[in-house]
């Protein structure tokens, strides 16, 4: 087994008529009360009935990713809230 090969596409197993193919989509996933947008994330997706799969390995790693506590023992790190920059004020209208 190679594992630079390209996955061949594989039978659906909702609808088996259709394809699952491999996209790169925006996953998108809740951490806490934050939104996560993950772009180019591999999945499998149906041609005909759009039946949707997840790549396993790439899962377990955007999980491990996300969870603060992976990997780490008891340590109490506090991830700062992002600030969204403020547009900039308009100039004043002209009298
Ligand atoms: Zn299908």
């Amino acid at each position: 087994m190679s594992d630079a090969a390209i996955p061949e596409p594989a039978p659906c197993r909702e609808c088996s008529a259709g394809m699952m193919r491999l996209r790169f989509i925006t996953y998108f996933t809740w951490l806490g009360e934050e939104l996560i947008t993950v772009q180019n994330f591999p999945a499998w997706i149906c041609d005909v009935c759009g039946h949707r799969e997840y790549d396993e390995k790439s899962i377990s790693m955007l999980t491990m990713l996300l969870n603060p506590d992976a990997g780490k023992p008891t340590s109490k790190q506090r991830i700062p809230h992002r600030t969204r920059p403020r547009p900039a004020p308009r100039p004043p209208a002209e009298s």
